[in-house]
């Protein structure tokens, strides 16, 4: 093993909580830091899904032609804060340039070593944990209305194939909760479900400290740098110093990275949540419904609808119209639905422009780190993202060409920034 080294990990979403537990199995003294507490970010309400396949970004080829009709139509699952609209200018224009056949291979293959074994990452860090509970390995289903509406998604799974995703194309579905209500069903194989993502986390979190690891709750309110390196944290409670550092802070990572000079194309995909408790109908495995881009998903006694991209930033709060959006999908789906209660949610998917998430070196002397941006798919790439990390600060190799996810491609040689995204 290499010297045990004081480690801080900032954020303790699915990101740090994994990252800080594969730290304190390498030996490392770990301090877990979060303002609020474990899975209590974006982390808490995500759809559950393991999404193994979750190999082609939203930016693919047409979705310049396609985003402004489905901006203006309040029954399309895009939305926009228009009066952001002028923050988001630079981060769109970026953002879409990536919607090409060759970005999106280019995603997939980066993707698909990031998140193929997810279920096998997920089983070693919680296994043997109080967070196993939460844990099983389902079969992610995406259901089409018609074997039309799954053809005119054949790029999408053409991609998928070309990645190793196992799948199979169904007539229709045996799912009671789904009768009648899809025409084609598509089987994701060696998928996996979270049944209480922010419960999951913060019985990883527990776990943590059972083993020793130490937890503060406490806020980053700056950061200092020198030789283009993070030197201390600052905090209310005084500065914080250690002998590694990883930002894992989600959606709230960017001013950290312009602190160190870098100028990341970075915004918030926000989504949103309605939880239907006691529902009177439960689907089997989680069901992406791919006219409206929400998954429905079994969570503990209640079923959770989530999805939507709405871009408005972080400040902002939740709107009506995308909650509405997914009330009135739902009730076309489960007409006979009934309920005892709902709650309401919305999260912030942290993004690049390439929609690469950045895990690695993050500093100039490799004493702090990345490991945030995984947009649609951070509950599913956390636990491997937290491994690599662990591994890199211990001084092995990562077994995955971690090229496509530098943060550093966005510094130039020079020392001055460019904030190109390959
Ligand atoms: C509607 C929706 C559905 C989704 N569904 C899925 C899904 O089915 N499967 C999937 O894999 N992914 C899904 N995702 C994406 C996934 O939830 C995220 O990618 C993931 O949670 C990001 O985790 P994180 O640890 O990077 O960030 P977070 O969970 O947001 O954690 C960041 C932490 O940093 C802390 N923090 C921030 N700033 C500071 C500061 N200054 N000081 C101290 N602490 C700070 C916050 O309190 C927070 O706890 C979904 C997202 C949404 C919104």
């Amino acid at each position: 093993m290499a010297e045990p080294l004081d480690v801080i990990v900032a954020g303790a979403g699915i990101v740090g909580v994994s990252t800080a537990i594969w730290l304190q199995r390498a030996g490392h003294r770990v301090t877990l830091l979060d303002r609020a507490g474990p899975g209590r970010g974006t982390s808490h309400g995500n759809g559950g899904v393991l999404a193994a396949g979750g190999v082609v970004p939203v930016t693919t080829p047409g979705l310049m032609r396609r985003a402004p009709g489905m901006l203006l139509s309040p029954d399309q699952p895009l939305f926009l804060r228009w009066t952001y609209l002028p923050r988001l200018v630079p981060f769109l224009a970026r953002y879409l340039s990536h919607a090409t056949d060759a970005h999106v291979r280019r995603y997939a293959a980066a993707m698909g070593a990031l998140l193929l074994d997810s279920a096998d990452q997920h089983a070693a860090l919680a296994n043997g944990t109080p967070a196993e509970r939460y844990l099983s390995r389902d079969d992610y289903c995406f259901g089409y209305a018609d074997c039309a509406a799954f053809e005119a998604d054949g790029y999408a799974w053409s991609v998928r194939r070309a990645a190793g995703v196992r799948f199979e194309v169904e007539e229709g579905t045996a799912d009671p909760a789904f009768a009648g209500a899809f025409g084609t069903v598509v089987r994701c194989r060696d998928h996996g479900r979270i049944s209480d993502p922010g419960a999951y986390v913060a019985a990883l979190a527990d776990h943590f400290v059972a083993e020793g690891g130490h937890l503060a709750l406490t806020e980053i309110t700056d950061i200092d740098v020198a030789g283009g390196e993070v030197t201390a944290l600052h905090t209310p409670e005084g500065p914080l110093r250690a002998d590694r550092i990883v930002f894992a802070l989600g959606p709230w990572s960017k001013p950290i990275a312009q602190k160190l000079g870098l100028r990341l194309p970075f915004e918030s995909e926000r989504g949103y949540h309605i939880e239907f408790h006691d529902p009177s109908v439960m689907p089997r495995d989680p069901m992406m419904v791919a006219a409206g881009k929400f998954v429905l998903t079994p969570m503990e006694g209640r079923l959770r609808a989530a999805g939507v991209i709405e871009f408005g930033g972080l400040d902002a709060g939740p709107r009506h119209a995308p909650l509405d959006f997914l009330r009135r999908q739902v009730a076309a789906l489960l007409p006979g639905l009934t309920w005892s209660d709902t709650t309401e949610w919305m999260g912030h998917r942290p993004a690049t422009a390439d929609s690469l998430p950045l895990i690695g070196p993050m500093g100039g002397k490799g004493r702090s780190f990345a490991a945030f941006g995984h947009q649609h798919v951070g509950l599913t790439g956390g636990p491997k993202t937290g491994r690599i990390i662990a591994g890199l600060i211990g001084g092995e190799a990562p077994n995955i060409d971690l090229g496509p996810f530098d943060l550093r491609k966005y510094a130039a040689r020079d020392g001055t920034t460019t904030g190109r995204d390959r």
